[in-house]
């Protein structure tokens, strides 16, 4: 037994993992954390936490942390520390040259979903008003953009509908490509308690996850389908509620918009599970019943994970989950919904702040002058109306030669986005890339400059999580480095001769809630004394918003889009017969970059493939053995968990290691709106190097 002693300070914080955004006491012995304690208050959590918020904190004051800035001048050099002036002005002097040199749109900016959104708002507003264009982007793009994109079409705003709360008022859970369990641990028990209780769960997911089957837990239907069929399969579900007489008519006359035309596609015979059955691998009479359970079963909820976005429809399904919901008018009320499970702790935020190419603050186009002109007049600028680059046209255009310089915010690009190698090559081929993290990472290999980041624990500012949830950041810790992220911007950007300053970071916000009307009754203050508030905040909403789409959707009525169902190129091979999925592990996080500098790696010090047993045998490999993962752009090196809980046919890898870096293999193929990846398809080949 450890005697920990009393606490001499406590500090009400957020969680830096995931999309829940669990609040905590940090609790102090003089300078000393000594350890973090759910807070009962908590908006999201209710004092409940995971082994992730809980344990993996000592990252912050890890020895790899970089407290000084580095620079060199080119990426075959060793690392030279330098003072703040000299690393900042040689950025900024650097991004004039080159504008100078290759045109105004040379260079761009990524913003990250762990920073605050205070953080990420002072990166697009240095795009905009100091670099001049819209490359901005967000690493959001690489997970959740279809969310912004379809729920944006569909209902009118690019975010979830419910509160975590409004669970405990479902009949019905469907869980489609989401892992709660392990991605998302405190609302996955609070899914578990209400289906304690009696309600009733849909998996939809290749893989057998925890929720299949757990300890108390038996999903009623685990629709089992091959990877990249998801818009099949909800079309087949859409299909049996139009077809059987189960639409909400009632609902759909009074606050929908285009049901006609989609019922007349949806019902069409080669929607039906039948016709799709082969496709996607799962019995027709499967499908029927899952679809006759989520329309009358009662309350009907959906909880979807980066298993519907990261895929070459991902749109399109986001889409079809939306028509899924207004068809059986399961929209607008607690227990219902539409309900994206974000991966990072900031993703809601990085988005709503306006880190995309083609969107202001609050999802408002850059084409829209009205909007253009409030931050025109705030700001002093000119903002360009055309959307700027996307990731993987900043990429793409550094290989043609005309985008030569990028700034990342806090997302190790060069081992999380896919086609490592295509990735790498765009890196080297930059005049200047600069990198603002706490470590030194894969990203980092390619920088000129590294601006030491600042851990949560060293923040003061916001997160929004998966529920629209604006939860208060607050420093436990002076910044080891000696600034702070949202300083160290506003110094690039004014040292490049464009006036930006704030003394605090709810100046910041106050400038947020000024041009941005879902936030504009939010501010530090009302945060400090409420706890937390639900965007939309404003006049309307003094208190926030917990459940969206009540009396009327955001755009008017919510319209029906139809999804037909489109393969994606991705498909197995006599050479790559196999396919491959990712995802997460309860005890890692992303790229690993913090949990693997904890204790937590003890849990899971390496990423495995877990092969099925027919898959395994027929290739002679047994557990443990390491095999070769290769597709047809790279190719890595892993060890073998054989599992029955794929398809034959599917195997499964994580993503927290670089050394295995998953990445080296999935492809360039994504969703045909916003370019998100497709990583959760790529054909592959596993084969036996060394036995156990
Ligand atoms: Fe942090 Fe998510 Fe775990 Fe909560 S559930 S403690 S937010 S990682």
């Amino acid at each position: 037994v450890v005697d920990l002693g009393m606490p001499t300070r406590t500090v009400i914080t957020t969680c830096a993992y995931c999309g829940v955004g669990c609040s905590f006491k940090a609790e102090l012995r003089g300078d000393e954390l000594v350890r973090m304690v759910p807070y009962k208050d908590g908006g999201a959590n209710e004092g409940h936490s995971c082994v992730k918020g809980r344990f993996a904190f000592g990252y912050a004051t890890h020895p790899d942390r970089v407290l000084t800035p580095l620079m060199r001048e080119s990426i075959a050099d060793e690392w030279r520390e330098a003072t703040w002036d000299e690393a900042i002005s040689f950025v900024a002097r650097r991004l004039r040259e080159i504008q100078a040199e290759h045109g105004p749109g040379a260079i761009g900016a990524i913003t990250s979903s762990r920073c605050t959104n205070e953080e990420v708002y002072v990166v697009q507003k240095m795009v905009r008003a100091a670099f001049g264009n819209n490359n901005v982007d967000t690493c959001a793009r690489v997970c959740h953009s279809p969310t912004g994109y379809g729920l944006k079409q569909t209902f009118g705003t690019s975010a979830g509908t419910q509160d975590f709360k409004s669970v405990a008022d479902a009949d019905v859970i469907m869980i489609i490509g989401a892992n709660p369990t392990d991605g998302h641990p405190v609302f996955a028990s609070r899914m578990k308690r209400r289906l304690r209780e009696g309600a009733r769960l849909i998996v939809i997911d290749p893989r057998r996850i925890d929720m299949v089957r757990s300890p108390h837990i038996r999903a009623d239907h685990h629709l089992a389908l091959a990877p990249g069929t998801n818009v099949a399969i909800i079309n087949a579900m859409a299909h049996v509620v139009v077809t059987e007489g189960l639409v909400d008519e009632e609902f759909v006359a009074e606050r929908c918009e285009g049901f006609e035309e989609w019922a007349e596609f949806i019902a069409r015979p080669e929607n039906s599970p039948e016709a799709v059955e082969a496709e996607t691998g799962v019995p027709a009479a499967d499908v029927r019943a899952a679809a006759r359970l989520y329309a009358t079963g009662g309350n009907a909820a959906i909880y979807y994970g980066l298993g519907v976005t990261e895929h070459s429809q991902g749109s399109t399904m986001v889409m079809g989950l939306a028509n899924l919901a207004m068809a059986t008018g399961n929209i607008g009320r607690s227990g219902v919904g539409v309900n994206p499970l974000r991966g990072q702790n900031n993703v809601q935020g990085s988005c709503d702040m306006g880190s995309f190419p083609h969107e202001l603050p609050g999802y408002r186009h850059v084409g829209d002058e009205s909007v253009r002109d409030i931050y025109n007049e705030l700001w002093g600028v000119s903002i360009l109306d055309e959307p700027g680059l996307r990731i993987p046209n900043m990429f793409d255009a550094a290989l043609d030669g005309t985008f030569r310089a990028l700034y990342v915010q806090g997302e190790d690009i060069a081992q999380s986005d896919p086609n490592t190698q295509h990735v790498h090559a765009a890196l080297a081929a930059m005049d200047l890339v600069v990198v603002q993290d706490l470590f030194l990472n894969e990203t980092s290999k390619f920088a000129h400059v590294l601006l030491p980041g600042t851990s949560f624990l060293e923040k003061d500012g916001t997160f929004t999580n998966a529920e629209r949830r604006i939860n208060r950041v607050r420093p436990v810790m002076a910044p080891r480095t000696g600034k702070h992220e949202w300083e160290i911007v506003c110094e690039v950007a004014q040292a490049m001769g464009y006036p930006m300053r704030y003394s605090h970071p709810s100046e910041i916000m106050d400038e947020i809630a000024l041009t941005t009307p879902t936030f504009a009754g939010v501010s530090f203050a009302k945060l400090d004394e409420v706890g937390s508030v639900q965007w939309p905040c404003n006049e309307k909403a003094p208190l926030g918003t917990p459940i969206m789409h009540v009396d009327g959707f955001v755009r008017g009525k919510g319209k029906f889009i139809e999804t037909p169902y489109v393969p994606t190129p991705e498909r197995s091979t006599r050479k790559y017969p196999l396919i491959l999925t990712t995802g997460r592990i309860l005890t890692q996080y992303n790229v690993g970059a913090q949990t693997r500098r904890t204790a937590n790696t003890v849990w899971h010090p390496e990423d495995v493939l877990e092969l099925h047993p027919h898959d395994a045998e027929v290739r002679g490999i047994s557990d443990g053995d390491v095999v070769r993962l290769s597709s047809r752009v790279g190719q890595t090196t892993l060890r073998a968990v054989i599992s029955d809980r794929m398809p034959v046919g599917v195997c499964y890898t994580t993503f927290h290691h670089p050394v295995t870096g998953a990445n080296v293999v999935t492809t360039e193929h994504s969703d045909w709106a916003t370019n998100c990846p497709e990583y959760k398809v790529t054909a592959v080949q596993v084969e036996l190097i060394t036995s156990g």
